[in-house]
């Protein structure tokens, strides 16, 4: 056991140190003027997620999840359509869909980016024509663990395939693609605030962005229970999907720090690459992309030695995360939403393989080095056994 004080995989109370006094500031601006929904803070976060990625529109809402569930909702899906995405995910991203009564469509992912498999996606499009059971509406990207989905091809094959194009990018705000950040590579993009997420609150919290005005006004009318001009006019069936105004306050605070953070992620998961590369597969980059970092997965060549490996690490104290130990179509919820017949390969084995090392920019320098240190002390150890 090390006596050093364990690595946290998350560091909110350093994080909280660090921010200092403009986040109690911010916080107690909100207390005092009291507007705990939609409040000053709300319109002045949306501006400021605009400017930073140049969207149109922002539409701050209560989480990632919600935010998924309203894009889905204002295109009227439902019963009989289906709607595309990866099967190595978050939950999220798929239980929205049946939500909505639609039907998701589990695509493989590349196994060195981990990120949607165009080719299997225009295969899995093909095969749901071909049973006329279900309409192809959507297909969700997913920027996963903070890297850009390959929009250029999504872009095409929706296109020639007249379907709606979403991005889940959750994991991935602040991350960019051939220089420009991630946000406006689809109809509606849409965001987490989750506290573990790269721009993360200090509760649930989420956006979508938009460059269409018309959807912009219904993403506004869907979070406030459908509402028209007035609260009390009711034009359809909405949510009480809003952003509390004091997560506002708090993101606020954080997104005058955000690109110094993500600085940091870049120089660790760098460090990373370096000092691990010839014992682990370490991350492969997506091609002219930046990441934001959220999560920084690497590949061991079987389940055995993943599982020793992250053992150790944890004597070391240094905590490890398994995302995601099964691919979505292999979870109870959604067996039966999946034909059995087609397997998925890349999805079901990474969850054997992968794992996930502590990536924030709470850690120290010193902290790198010993999770470094750790991951070759274990392999050290295997080559002695
Ligand atoms: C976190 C996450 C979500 C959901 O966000 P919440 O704010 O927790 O509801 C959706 N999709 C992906 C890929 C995520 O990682």
């Amino acid at each position: 056991m090390s006596e050093k004080a364990p690595i946290q995989f998350l560091d909110l109370p350093r994080q909280q140190a660090r921010l200092g006094a403009p986040l109690r500031e911010r916080i107690d601006t909100v207390l005092a003027h009291c507007k705990f929904v939609m409040g000053p803070e709300i319109e002045e976060l949306e501006s400021r997620l605009c400017a930073y990625n140049g969207a149109g529109h922002a539409i701050s809402v209560s989480s990632g999840t919600d935010a998924l569930l309203m894009v889905l909702m204002a295109e009227e899906i439902g019963p009989g359509d289906a709607v595309f995405l990866p099967a190595f995910t978050y939950t999220a991203t798929a239980e929205v869909v049946l939500l909505l009564g639609a039907t998701p469509v589990f695509v493989d992912v590349d196994p060195a980016t981990f990120q949607i498999d165009p080719a299997n996606l225009a295969e899995r499009i093909a095969s749901i024509r071909a049973q006329e059971e279900l309409e192809p509406r959507v297909i969700i990207g997913v920027d996963l663990f903070g890297q850009p989905a390959p929009w250029e091809v999504l872009r095409r094959i929706a296109a020639e395939q007249d379907l709606l194009l979403m991005a889940d990018c959750a994991q991935a705000f602040g991350a960019s693609l051939d220089g420009r950040k991630l946000g406006r590579e689809a109809l509606a993009t849409t965001l987490s605030f989750f506290p573990s997420k790269p721009l993360g609150g200090y509760g649930d919290g989420g956006a979508i962005l938009t460059d269409d005005a018309e959807r912009a006004a219904l993403y506004r009318s869907l979070r406030s229970h459908g509402e028209g001009r007035t609260r009390y006019e009711v034009l359809r069936i909405g949510l009480n999907g809003r952003l509390d105004t004091l997560q506002a306050a708090i993101l606020l605070a954080k997104l005058d720090r955000f690109e110094e953070e993500l600085e940091r992620r870049d120089a660790i998961a760098c460090r990373y690459d370096t000092a691990l590369s010839g014992l682990v597969v370490t991350p492969q980059r997506v091609a002219g992309s930046k990441s934001a970092w959220a999560i920084y997965s690497i590949l061991l060549p079987d389940a055995a030695l993943r599982n020793a490996l992250q053992a150790y690490l944890g004597q070391e104290g240094v905590p490890s995360v398994v995302y995601y130990p099964k691919p979505l179509h292999e979870q109870p919820a959604y067996a039966e939403h999946h034909d059995e017949t087609i397997t998925l390969p890349v999805s079901e084995g990474l969850g054997a393989r992968i794992l996930a090392l502590p990536l924030h920019p709470e850690l120290t320098d010193d902290e790198v080095a010993r999770i470094i240190a750790a991951v070759q002390g274990f392999f050290a150890r295997e080559r002695g056994a």
